[in-house]
């Protein structure tokens, strides 16, 4: 595995470097002079060489969106391709940071320099945080040697971003990886229209649990706001209310008119399986597409790196059930 010499740092905001306010914790910008000063004072560690990047402004990152994740994918090219930077460090606030480590596997299929995201649960500089052992954990990591890809680096632990989750808030140990591991067929090579270089325009997705009680007039009403696909996180091994005709009517005229419908358990563990059940066969032959295993951060970026690619809804349906970095195989 390659060894990172000379890595960016990019900074999107998140508690790592947040600053106490009137309101409460706020982003902050000039994190990379107190990331310079805390390591000028602590004890030499091994570390790459880095040079640092600001988005702006930096974001809480219950704020993230698809503009962002493009952003970073700009950043983190340039930081490469302009910058010979041979690493990256990407410092993120927790909430959302599983859903950009999956997006980011997706939109930098082919990229060939290792990928690391971390954050802090507590800001750097109070007592008790873990901002500098995951941030100098993450460059020591780098400084190592990473596989190319995208990674998540959280309290010790390096995990594969494309099956990281936060699981908790009380602990700083709050990620780890899904165990809802489901073996399919792995994409026999990465097709030039889901290249890292490829680009992408925003695409309009939702996300719905199934719960007891849905009606087929809220899922119409969803739906009609022009959603372009549809994430449901059905029960169990991919059942929902398929004795609701008019549930399955709605999820039939929007598979025809092109919505992309996909699939994933809203078990932990869980994996799609629909014909198992009947009330999961039927429910599939409304038009969904099984996302296997995967987790809920992990087919949301998927969705968007081939929906923003421009491919067609079979197209994005084809390699939507394929595996392409990890997202669906052991
Ligand atoms: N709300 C913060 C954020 O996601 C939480 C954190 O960074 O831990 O930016």
């Amino acid at each position: 595995m390659p060894a990172s010499r000379n890595i960016l740092v990019l900074y999107t905001g998140g508690t790592i470097g947040m600053q106490q306010s009137s309101e409460g914790l706020m982003p902050a910008s000039g994190f990379a002079g107190r990331l310079r000063e805390q390591q000028n004072q602590q004890p030499p560690l091994t570390l790459p060489d880095w040079q640092f990047r600001e988005l702006l402004p930096p974001i809480d990152s219950a704020n993230m969106n698809q503009t962002n994740w493009l952003a970073m994918v700009e950043a983190i090219r340039a930081g490469v391709e302009q910058h010979h930077c041979d690493g990256i460090l990407v410092l993120h606030g927790t909430d959302t940071l599983a859903y950009s480590a999956a997006a980011l596997s997706f939109l930098l299929l082919g990229f060939e320099v290792p990928v690391i995201l971390t954050g802090a649960m507590l800001p750097a500089g109070v007592s008790g945080s873990d901002a500098w052992d995951n941030l100098f954990g993450a460059m020591q990591a780098l400084h190592a040697g990473v596989e190319p890809g995208v990674h998540l680096y959280f309290s010790g632990k390096l995990m594969p971003g494309v099956r990281a989750s936060k699981l908790g808030t009380a602990t700083l140990d709050a990620f780890g990886i899904s165990p809802r591991l489901r073996r399919s067929e792995r994409a026999p090579k990465i097709p030039s229209a889901l290249d890292y270089r490829q680009p992408r325009r925003p695409v309009n997705l939702a996300v719905l649990p199934l719960y007891p009680g849905m009606q087929a007039s809220q899922l119409r009403a969803l739906l009609a706001s022009g959603v372009q696909g549809l994430l449901l996180e059905c029960y169990g091994s991919g059942t929902g209310p398929a004795d609701d005709a008019e549930l399955l009517a709605v999820l039939k005229e929007a598979h025809a008119r092109g919505v992309v419908l996909a699939a994933i358990s809203q078990c932990p563990q869980g994996h799609v399986e629909f014909d198992i059940y009947a009330a999961g066969s039927k429910l599939a032959a409304s038009g969904l597409i099984s996302g296997g295993g995967m987790t809920r951060e992990a087919a949301l970026g998927k969705l968007f790196a081939l929906l923003g690619a421009g491919l067609s809804q079979a197209e994005v349906e084809h390699w939507f059930a394929l595996d392409l970095c990890g997202e669906r195989a052991a």
